[in-house]
């Protein structure tokens, strides 16, 4: 059994004052909640976040890091600064760093590459865009990025790695995949990973669905035997909204 996992992807939203105040007010939402909770701040977020969820099951996420230890990257942050914080999760690659900040799938697997060997858990996210899908390309695209991004890796580490598909045209559009939608690449996700990694690699591998997640769509997508959790951007903003998701994920 695969223990879902329900992650909040503030994207660039909340000061350090607003994301201390969310926290508190999601703290005992999710006290309960049938599932692994993670919250992705803001960078200089990231200390606030983790004194004010000292004592907490809910998991610290970053959403980027660069993949070399330390030096002449100005702008960027290393893994180390994260560990020192208590990240314990990165996400990678997501749709929004490869559309406006040049992140590839050769980028996004040095970066895996580098949080793995770190003992840190990688949300590596995928996705088609909408002339994609409408072109009948999804499978090709979504496999080839899943490709990409765990290339040269372990199936120990590819087992322990977190993989979010978010179809690119549902992100921040309102636009949700259909149940249905979303269990055909979930699928297909974990077959590829079966065929790359043996069986047994990819029944443990925890698939998320990112688009448009809400409280009241989330339990259909939640309850599809392929879909492992969920990243959430909008909704998890709010701390009843986002709580409703990590609850229904049962
Ligand atoms: C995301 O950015 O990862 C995301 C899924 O955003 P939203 O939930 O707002 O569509």
């Amino acid at each position: 059994m695969r223990r879902p996992i329900v992650a909040g992807n503030w994207k660039m939203n909340k000061t350090p004052s607003q994301a201390r105040a969310l926290l508190e007010e999601l703290k005992p939402l999710v006290a309960d909640a049938p599932c692994d909770v993670v919250v992705a701040p803001p960078f200089v977020c990231l200390e606030r976040a983790a004194q004010a969820l000292a004592g907490s099951a809910i998991g610290l996420a970053a959403q980027n890091v660069h993949w070399e230890p330390s030096g002449a990257f100005t702008g960027e942050v290393s893994i180390e600064m994260l560990q020192d914080l208590g990240v314990r999760f990165v996400i990678i690659g997501h749709s929004e760093r490869r559309q406006y900040f040049g992140e590839s799938d050769e980028t996004v697997n040095r970066r895996a590459k580098a949080v793995l060997a770190a003992g840190l858990t990688p949300i590596i996210c995928v996705g088609e865009q909408l002339q994609e899908r409408e072109s009948g390309q999804t499978g090709a695209v979504v496999s080839r990025q899943v490709r990409g991004a765990l290339a040269e890796l372990s199936a120990a580490q590819v087992a322990g790695s977190i993989i979010a598909y978010e179809p690119v045209w549902a992100i921040g559009t309102g636009k949700v995949a259909s149940t249905e939608q979303a269990q055909e690449v979930h699928a297909l996700i974990r077959k590829l990973l079966g065929e790359l990694y043996g069986a047994a690699t990819a029944d443990q591998v925890r698939i998320q669905y990112g688009g448009s997640m809400k409280p009241d769509n989330a339990a259909g997508l939640l309850a599809q035997p392929d879909i492992d959790g969920g990243l959430i951007g909008g909704a998890s903003l709010k701390a009843a909204d986002f709580a409703a998701i990590c609850n229904a994920a049962r």
